[in-house]
């Protein structure tokens, strides 16, 4: 498991089974569950969550909204819904940084001490990971760095092999 830094970290597994404060969930904003690692989460952590979602009323793009973990080992889940890959770069790329700085606000409010991500959008949603992973990266950097003091853990959590290898080659290059 390859630490990058005191604070990052990278993994490849599937995120429903990781013990720690926070997963996030990379949603649709119906915030009903989809398909890819909405619905093994939804899967995972049993039908109070879809009960506890419809009382959020959807999730914007871009934003992050807030559950208990339910039936995960996670004690929370943080749904924030990634920009489908449009033709609007600069647009998807706004939206993609604000999932992962709303994300990681929210999980500072809740107090947690480590949180999980997925690879936001990069699979149904069509991001590309050579795009992605420096937004995601360089987004979570800056945030911990203007939070020193809330000495929060970061998980980069890979489910498949090829963004587990793209995440790494990344991060041996520039953190
Ligand atoms: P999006 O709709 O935001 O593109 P997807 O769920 O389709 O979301 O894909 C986002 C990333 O989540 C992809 O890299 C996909 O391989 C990964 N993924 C799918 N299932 C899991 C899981 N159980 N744990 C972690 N990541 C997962």
């Amino acid at each position: 498991m390859p630490f990058f830094s005191q604070q990052l970290e990278l993994r490849q597994g599937d995120i429903t089974k990781l013990a720690c404060d926070v997963i996030v969930n990379a949603a649709n904003s119906s915030l009903m569950g989809g398909g890819g690692v909405d619905g093994a989460i939804h899967q995972a952590a049993g039908p109070q969550l879809a009960v506890a979602c419809r009382q959020l009323h959807g999730c914007r793009t871009g934003e992050a909204k807030i559950t208990p973990g339910f039936d995960l080992p996670a004690k929370y889940i943080i749904h924030t819904v990634g920009p489908r890959y449009r033709d609007n770069k600069k647009t998807a790329a706004q939206l993609l940084a604000a999932c992962y700085r709303n994300s990681l606000d929210l999980a500072a409010q809740y107090q947690a001490r480590q949180i999980a991500f997925p690879a936001i959008a990069t699979g149904i949603y069509g991001y590309p990971l050579a795009e992605a992973i420096p937004i995601a990266v360089l987004t979570i950097q800056k945030w911990l760095n203007q939070h020193k003091n809330k000495q929060l853990q970061v998980i980069f959590c890979c489910y498949d092999h090829l963004t587990y290898q793209n995440y790494q080659t990344y991060l041996e290059k520039f953190v």
